[in-house]
């Protein structure tokens, strides 16, 4: 035998040694597909159901018992059924005296009942020994094999040794689980299957309100404007253009809200002079979502390299090349390179690949796989100092796009600025704010503040 079929040999799960019985109580979805699970990974499970017959979805090697019966045959017990049947396990109450009990439930509702169902069944049975797990992974997943997603297992309870054997369980299916303390977690485990990207909803409320409100704002400018004041029909800048204006914009304005937050708490730690007081509540779930926010600029900003690499492709552009040659031809004069321009275009160009390139290691260091290897230290200073240099070569890029042409008249069409103008603003207010809090006697006292001093002690909480 070579060495690397050993080493596979090594690597795959051992079947043959058989392990403890588990029960399962309820043959539905869920009890059926984590009992399919556990007969793999070498577990012997009896289930516990209202109907002893055997059905053919059923695992064909466990049994199927009344309750009472297949809860004698072990010393877990998993609980398949939802909440609102607990009641029939009251009468069981003595089988079930000192078993360990696995609540899998989920509620069609955020707090639906006042207290968890882990805690609810505890209740029911306080002689036995109640652990939540499982809630978190689907039936489906768990049949299908597809678990990559949700491979990690909440885990709570009160009894620490019961809780070791349930995890020991997870670990034995090739899960992960993860201690989340005492029975009073429970609530928060059963609540998270059930939250709808709770830290996207600003970033994306607040992306698509600004979207839409640039897009209209360009609309008007570039083809309403255009239409009425010149009798050209520029609609077309609706597929490409204006989403190429839009596009870098949003990745602005957004990676600058990343760092406004950071701002905001600078300032308000420096006039409080203390750190121990909370900041107000908006500004905590601004600095929650910062991630997000990024996430989402990095998105324009890719969004805006693409169609920009797109342009040559465009008609529009090409006839404006062509006209330009034929205009040159028809003259008979070449237009000579304009060094300042050419220099220009380049350092626009530079600015933006460079700032896209950090706008890029950004986003990658803030994945949990790329984050758990690096130190707190690192992560902050990629995070924080890389940071600050994207947002201030985006804003160079977009300021150097600009140049002389942000102050010549024909940029305010109906007095309204372009939206290249309006897009700086929030970054070069970010960025000056910074530089002055980087001047060491404003950033002398707000580290002092960081490391717990208080200019003011009787103020603290
Ligand atoms: P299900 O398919 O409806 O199965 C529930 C089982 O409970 C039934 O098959 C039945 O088993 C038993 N049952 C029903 N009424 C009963 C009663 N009055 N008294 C005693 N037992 C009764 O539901 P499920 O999808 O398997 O979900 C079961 C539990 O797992 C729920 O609490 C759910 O929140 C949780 N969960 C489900 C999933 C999932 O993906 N499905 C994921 C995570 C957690 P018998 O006929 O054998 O008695």
């Amino acid at each position: 035998m070579n060495k690397n079929s050993s080493n596979v040999m090594a690597l795959a799960p051992n079947t043959s040694n058989k392990r403890e019985t588990v029960c399962i109580f309820g043959t539905g979805d869920f009890g059926r597909a984590l009992g399919h699970k556990m007969i793999q990974s070498g577990y012997s499970v009896v289930y516990g159901s209202r109907s002893t017959q055997i059905s053919n979805l059923i695992p064909k090697d466990a049994e199927v018992l009344s309750h009472a019966e297949a809860a004698q045959k072990a010393a877990i017990i998993i609980i398949a059924i939802q909440r609102q049947h607990y009641n029939f396990l009251i009468p069981l109450a003595e089988i079930l005296r000192g078993k360990v009990l696995v609540d899998i439930s989920n509620n069609l509702k955020l707090n639906q009942y006042p207290e968890s169902n882990a805690e609810y069944l505890a209740q029911l049975l306080p002689g036995s020994r109640v652990v939540k797990a499982f809630n978190t992974v689907s039936a489906w997943a768990l049949q299908s094999g597809t678990l990559d997603a949700s491979r990690q297992v909440f885990v709570c309870g009160n009894d620490v040794e019961a809780k070791q054997m349930v995890m020991n369980i997870v670990r034995a299916l090739g899960l992960t689980p993860l201690d989340k303390g005492s029975l009073l977690a429970a609530q928060e485990i059963e609540n998270y299957p059930l939250q709808l990207f709770p830290m996207w909803k600003f970033p994306i409320f607040l992306s698509l309100g600004l979207t839409a409100f640039f897009f209209f704002y360009c609309v008007a400018l570039d083809v309403i404007y255009t239409y009425i004041y010149e009798k050209r029909d520029f609609s077309f800048f609706i597929a490409i253009t204006i989403p190429n204006r839009v596009c870098p914009v949003m990745a602005l304005i957004l990676l600058a809200l990343v760092y406004l937050p950071g701002i905001f708490a600078a300032i308000i730690q420096l006039y409080r002079g203390t750190k121990y007081r909370r900041f107000p509540d908006w500004l905590d779930k601004w600095m929650l979502c910062r991630k997000q926010l990024g996430l989402i600029a990095l998105a324009f900003a890719s969004l805006h390299v693409v169609f920009t690499l797109v342009t040559p492709m465009r008609a529009f552009v090409s006839w404006r090349t062509s006209k330009g040659i034929i205009s040159q031809a028809l003259n008979n004069k070449t237009e000579p390179l304009n060094n300042t321009n050419a220099w220009i275009s380049d350092s626009y160009l530079a600015l933006g690949i460079l700032g896209f390139f950090l706008f890029v290691l950004l986003g990658i260091t803030s994945l949990p796989s790329v984050s758990n290897n690096v130190n707190w230290r690192e992560f902050r200073f990629v995070q924080s100092k890389l940071g600050y240099l994207a947002l201030i070569l985006c804003t160079a890029h977009t300021l150097v796009y600009g140049g002389k042409w942000f102050l010549s008249p024909s940029a305010y069409k109906w007095y309204l600025p372009n939206i290249y103008i309006l897009s700086l603003i929030i970054p070069c207010a970010v960025l000056v704010v910074k530089f002055v809090l980087i001047f060491p006697c404003v950033d002398k006292p707000l580290t002092q503040i960081r490391q717990g001093w208080e200019r003011n002690p009787k103020h603290s909480e």
